[in-house]
């Protein structure tokens, strides 16, 4: 098939330093490499320091920064103190935009920083339930996807993965049917094309990712991997997960 799969966690606010590390290596009992599938986990900050070298098959992302260097922010977490301790970055998630307000500026700020810095950014997408209902969920992903990548270079662009996660879907244990997300990452796969020309782009779903629907999921042509949530805090469940998908590659 050629796919190149990324199996992300978000672990969001749970997990301390200890239990970050031991979850870490108890997966990595669980599977052995295979080409095609990039796994990674997205930490709390607290646990990241921790975890640098554990397990060179198990890649570690933040999820979230700022966009600043360094200076009075309080509490926020520059490019560059991430730099050497990840390699990824979550940015735009629907929790941080809807909770803390991040708009679409900070996003694109956040992704510029990212990139300067070498961080690849994992830009989150999505759209409400009403806006689905209102047949406006291509428009709201257009805007998302080109206000996030204002400014960049051509060459930056084919550095960011980009996550599709409905709102809806998120946390509610209700994932987009395979057809739902299919359509949507062929959208996003087009106005990529148009703002980043020859540019590759991964692109994740996400939304109520667990063992039992992660297989047909990640079978869709344009679905590069998932990004999962609650599922992900549990050892059994991501594994599965990976597992499915290394039996897709197999196959
Ligand atoms: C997420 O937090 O990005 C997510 C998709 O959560 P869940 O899998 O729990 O819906």
């Amino acid at each position: 098939m050629g796919k190149e799969f990324l199996i992300a966690g978000n672990w969001k606010m749970y997990k301390n330093a200890d239990q970050s590390r031991a979850f870490i290596l108890e997966l990595a009992k669980t599977f052995a490499p295979v080409t095609g599938l990039t796994v990674a986990v997205f930490p709390p900050f607290t646990a990241l320091a921790g975890l640098r070298g554990l397990d060179a098959r198990i890649k570690i992302g933040a999820q979230n920064m700022f966009y600043e260097e360094k200076g009075a922010f309080t509490g926020e977490i520059s490019p560059v103190m991430l730099q050497g301790l990840v390699d990824y970055v979550l940015l735009g998630h629907s929790e941080r935009r809807e909770i803390f307000k991040e708009s679409d500026d900070d996003v694109n700020k956040k992704v510029r920083a990212a990139l300067q810095f070498d961080l690849l950014p994992v830009l989150c997408v999505g759209e409400t339930l009403q806006e689905r209902e209102a047949g406006k969920t291509m428009a709201k992903i257009k805007n998302q996807l080109e206000k996030a990548a204002r400014g960049l270079e051509n060459s930056e662009m084919g550095k960011i993965t980009v996550a599709y996660e409905p709102i809806w879907a998120i946390g509610t244990g209700r994932n987009a049917t395979p057809g739902q997300a299919q359509e949507v990452h062929h959208f996003i796969k087009g106005v990529w094309r148009e703002m980043a020309p020859g540019q590759k782009l991964k692109i994740l779903y996400g939304g109520s990712v667990k063992p039992e629907n992660s297989l047909e999921l990640l079978a869709q042509d344009d679905i590069s991997g998932v990004l999962v949530g609650g599922a992900s805090l549990n050892v059994e469940q991501f594994s599965a997960i990976i597992h499915s998908c290394a039996q897709l590659l197999n196959k």
